[in-house]
C-alpha cells in the first residue's frame, strides 16, 4: 500500500519497497495476481545474489546499452510487474536509446493494457505501443502472440524484462536480438537471451541507462566491440556461481 512508510535504513529497504510497488500495481489494475507469484520467485533469487548488481550483470547491462544504441529499431517490452516497478526509469531508458515502449502481457486483457499505457504516460511516456496488436509472433497461441506490427513485430533488438520462457524462445526464433532481465539464470528466458541480465529490474534499468548515456558519443566500432566481447555463457555461469557462493562471483 502506498501509505506505508518504510524507513530507508531498514536492511531490506529495497526489497520491501519492491513488494509495496507490486501490491500497489495489483490495486491499480496494472499487475496481475500471477505477477505477485513471479515477484516472489524473483525475490528468492535476489536474496541469494546478495541483492546487488554482480560484476557480470554490470557487464551485461553495458552490452545491452551498446546493443540498444546500435539497433535500427529497439523496443522495450513492458509487462505488469515492470510497469509497477520501474515506469519512470523505463521512459528514461527509452529516451536515452531512442527505443519504443510496447506493452506486452502474458495474461492480456484490454483493461490491463490500457491501465499500463496510462500509467506509463503519467510517468512521462509520449507514445506507447501495444494496443494495435496487428502483428503476431509465430508459434504462440493467439492471445500471447499479439504484438504491434510496427513495434516488436518490426524490432531488431528487444529488451524483455521478466518475460515468460515460451515467448522469449519464440522471439529468439524470429531472429530478434533479445536482452532479457531475469533474476533466475536457469530460467528459459535467460537461457534463450542474446544478453542475459541476471539482476533485479529495479537496479538493471537505471544501470543500462547510465551505460547508454556514457556511451552516447562512442563510435559504432567501439559499441560493436562491447557487443562482441560480451560472453553470454560466461555471464550465466558467473551468476550461477554467485548464487551458489552467496553473492560473490
Ligand atoms: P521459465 O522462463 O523457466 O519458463 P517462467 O517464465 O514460467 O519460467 P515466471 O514466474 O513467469 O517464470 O517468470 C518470472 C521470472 O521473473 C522469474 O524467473 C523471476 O526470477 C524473474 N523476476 C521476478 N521479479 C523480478 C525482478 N524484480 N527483477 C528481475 N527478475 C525478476
Ligand atoms: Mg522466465
Amino acid at each position: 500500500m502506498s501509505d506505508i512508510e518504510i524507513p530507508e535504513d531498514h536492511p531490506r529497504y529495497e526489497s520491501l519497497l519492491t513488494r509495496h510497488r507490486i501490491e500497489d500495481g495489483v490495486d491499480k489494475g496494472i499487475t496481475s495476481r500471477q505477477g505477485l507469484i513471479a515477484q516472489g520467485r524473483g525475490e528468492a533469487f535476489d536474496y541469494l545474489l546478495g541483492e546487488q548488481t554482480i560484476p557480470s550483470a554490470d557487464a551485461a547491462e553495458r552490452a545491452a546499452a551498446a546493443h540498444l544504441l546500435l539497433a535500427d529499431h529497439p523496443v522495450l517490452s513492458v509487462n505488469g510487474n515492470v510497469a509497477a516497478l520501474v515506469p519512470g526509469e523505463l521512459v528514461e531508458l527509452a529516451e536515452a536509446t531512442g527505443a519504443d515502449l510496447e506493452v506486452n502481457l502474458f495474461n492480456r486483457t484490454e483493461e490491463r493494457m490500457e491501465a499500463i499505457v496510462d500509467h506509463l504516460r503519467e510517468h512521462g511516456a509520449e507514445e506507447v505501443k501495444g494496443l494495435t496488436a496487428d502483428g503476431r509472433i509465430p508459434g504462440l497461441s493467439h492471445e500471447r502472440a499479439k504484438v504491434d506490427a510496427d513495434g516488436i513485430g518490426d524490432a531488431d533488438v528487444v529488451l524483455v524484462p521478466l518475460e515468460d520462457g515460451d515467448r522469449a524462445e519464440a522471439l529468439a526464433a524470429m531472429g530478434k536480438t533479445e536482452l532479457v532481465v531475469d533474476l533466475n539464470p536457469m530460467s528459459r528466458s535467460a537461457q534463450s537471451a542474446t544478453v542475459p541480465i541476471v539482476d533485479n529490474i529495479i537496479r538493471a534499468v537505471p544501470n543500462i541507462t547510465r551505460h547508454a548515456r556514457e556511451l552516447q558519443d562512442a563510435s559504432r566500432e567501439e559499441l560493436q566491440r562491447i557487443v562482441d566481447e560480451f560472453d553470454r555463457e560466461e555471464a550465466l555461469a558467473a551468476a550461477e556461481r554467485a548464487i551458489r557462493e552467496g553473492g560473490d562471483e
